[in-house]
């Protein structure tokens, strides 16, 4: 079915500013006006720890997601920490991106109200990497709910030298996934393990093959699930491992990933 004519034209502006702005740079959107600027299609809030280890990656997924926003219309406000978080601060937001945020230290009211925007579906959620940090960390206990949102798993290990590792895609059918070779290459990554896999509890969209690290390491758990959702909540979800380093923007496999989950969890 053909898209109504207004959002073709909608998305055809929106390509035009996006072009202008990574051909010219932002200092030409003004002689468009800011008020000709369409309406966003929706908002993402996105969460990312300050500074520390991830910062590069926070860093690339900001400049990318500047791009992607243009692109297909819409904004991202950054917060980093869970101050703000209630019920009302949510419902501005389609998509929760946790870029790389700990499932603790989260304060009660930002806790409960995420809780209900991911079982409720008031919005969809992307999380990577530092999402499933499950555990006790930093003198804070686990966070019950979010392991059982994340399949009921608990962190184990990973793998601090990096290792590069092949990933398979299990649900080719599944939006997430479209796109995607059926085996892609993840350079230099973490690897968490996890006390066991989540699979039983949620949709496993893909795995590393454990067997393809390169170089070899005995940090494993067998079967290693790497993208999953879990369809037990009303919130369209994703939950994305690879996460720790920049280039992984550069990496066409995971910024089609990214890019579809954002499409896909924001519909809704
Ligand atoms: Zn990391």
């Amino acid at each position: 079915m053909s898209k109504p004519l207004n959002s073709r034209v909608r998305r055809c502006t929106f390509c035009l500013i996006a072009i202008m702005v990574i051909v010219f740079g932002v200092g030409t959107l003004p002689a468009f006006g800011y008020g000709q600027l369409p309406e966003p299609k929706f908002k993402v809030v996105a969460i990312a720890e300050k500074g520390g280890i991830h910062k590069p990656f926070v860093d690339a997924a900001k400049i990318w997601l500047a791009r992607e926003a243009l692109v297909d219309g819409f904004t991202v406000d950054y917060i980093d920490d869970t101050v703000k978080i209630d019920d009302a601060f949510l419902s501005h937001y389609k998509l929760f991106i946790e870029l790389n945020f700990p499932p603790y230290a989260w304060t009660p009211t930002a806790a409960a109200a995420f809780q209900r925007y991911i079982e409720e579906g008031r919005g969809g959620w992307i999380g990577f990497h530092h999402a499933t940090l499950l555990g006790e960390f930093d003198g804070y206990p686990m966070w019950p709910w979010f392991s059982s949102f994340m399949g009921g798993i608990r962190f184990t290990k990973y793998i601090p030298t990096f290792v590069t590792g092949t990933v398979t895609v299990e649900a080719p059918t599944h939006p997430v996934m479209h796109g995607l070779p059926a085996h892609f290459v993840i350079e230099n990554e973490e690897w968490y393990t996890y006390d066991k896999s989540p699979r039983p509890n949620v949709r496993v969209l893909a795995s590393v093959d454990e067997n393809s690290y390169s170089p070899a390491s005995d940090i494993k758990m067998g079967d290693h699930p790497v993208v999953w959702t879990n369809e037990h909540v009303k919130a369209r979800n994703v939950y994305i491992f690879m996460g720790h380093h920049g280039e992984l923007f550069q990496n066409s496999a995971f910024t089609t990933l990214f890019h579809n989950s954002i499409l896909w969890a924001a519909e809704r």
